[in-house]
């Protein structure tokens, strides 16, 4: 049963970390709720207030800006899926949000709530990571940029500070010939394993490889043994190196034995989703 809570509706960032940090542990910030109000009814955790972000201007758009895509921290899932500018520039992301959850979850689920929740079984991460994103926190009129891989810090744990709101996520524009791809293999709710990989060919080389895997550990993280075994190769030398690259991204996954499976079935199927993400995102350089 969801218990009685106060609803702050701030109509600006600097108001919303106020309400943050006068309530501390007692208040939360509610986005799309889709997380949040699930925790809530199960009794998990208990807010006296939820601070509604919704109403502030300017937290969901997405723009190009620098060099950047920049996508507020409000988007919803629906909204990847689907935009004409993600479609353009990051057709991985488009693939990854078409399968996160279920209609109803992404019609109303956020990008922001996503990752903030830093719950382990989730998708958007990984892929972020390989992509050398990061994220821009926000509280009262200051802005810290941090990258992708220092925002997760453990399951259900971000960097962000008690009174810090996520404001904005950036995504550097890919170089000529580069691709990423990710895939995930699961038969629960939500994803077992994920993979993500990012290429930048040059000739008939990889210039650049960045492989990361999630859900398979407590965080999503860059397995850099995999990566380093097809990083300068060429792609058919690459290629034959794959199982190798798998099984280093297997042992450097962090995977732990739960509902989803061992950690040895989830290290051989971080190998398997190597292979594939590689191909699929080498086709897409050419
Ligand atoms: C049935 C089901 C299936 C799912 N399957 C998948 C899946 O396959 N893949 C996947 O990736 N995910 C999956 N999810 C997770 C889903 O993507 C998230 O529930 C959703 O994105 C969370 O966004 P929200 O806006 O609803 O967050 P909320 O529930 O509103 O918030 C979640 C947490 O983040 C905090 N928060 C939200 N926004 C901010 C912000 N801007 N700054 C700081 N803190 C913030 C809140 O305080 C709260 O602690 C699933 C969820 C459900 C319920």
């Amino acid at each position: 049963m969801l218990r009685r809570f106060r609803l702050e509706e701030p109509g600006s960032i600097p108001e919303a970390s106020a309400l943050l940090a006068r309530h501390g542990e007692t208040a939360r910030i509610y986005a799309g709720g889709t997380e949040l109000l699930l925790v809530m009814k199960e009794g998990l955790a208990r807010y006296e207030r939820l601070v509604n972000v919704k109403k502030i201007p300017g937290l969901d758009q997405i723009k190009l800006d620098n060099g950047s895509i920049c996508i507020g921290a409000l988007v919803t899932h629906r909204r990847l899926a689907t935009d004409g500018l993600i479609m353009q520039h990051l057709p991985a992301l488009v693939a990854l949000e078409k399968n996160v959850a279920n209609i109803r979850v992404r019609e109303v689920g956020t990008i922001g709530g996503n990752l903030c929740f830093a719950e382990p079984h989730a998708d958007p991460g990984t892929l972020l990571l390989a992509l050398g994103a990061s994220v821009i926190a926000a509280k009262g009129n200051d802005r810290r940029e941090i990258p992708i891989e220092k925002f997760f810090v453990d399951a259900y744990e971000s960097a962000l500070a008690d009174d810090e709101l996520l404001a904005e996520i950036r995504i550097p524009r890919l170089p000529a010939r580069s691709a990423g791809a990710y895939l995930k293999f699961g038969y629960l709710e939500r994803p077992s394993v994920g993979v993500a990989v990012f290429l930048t060919l040059e000739g008939n080389a990889v210039r650049e490889a960045r492989i990361a895997v999630g859900c398979a550990g407590p965080t999503p993280r860059r397995v850099s043994a995999a990566e380093e075994l097809l990083r300068g190769k060429s792609l058919d030398e690459a290629s034959r190196r794959l199982d190798e690259a798998g099984a280093a991204a297997g042992r450097a996954s962090d995977a732990i034995s739960d509902l989803h499976g061992s950690k040895d079935y989830k290290e051989h199927i971080v190998g398997v989703l190597l292979k594939r993400a590689f191909t699929q995102a080498a086709e897409q350089c050419r």
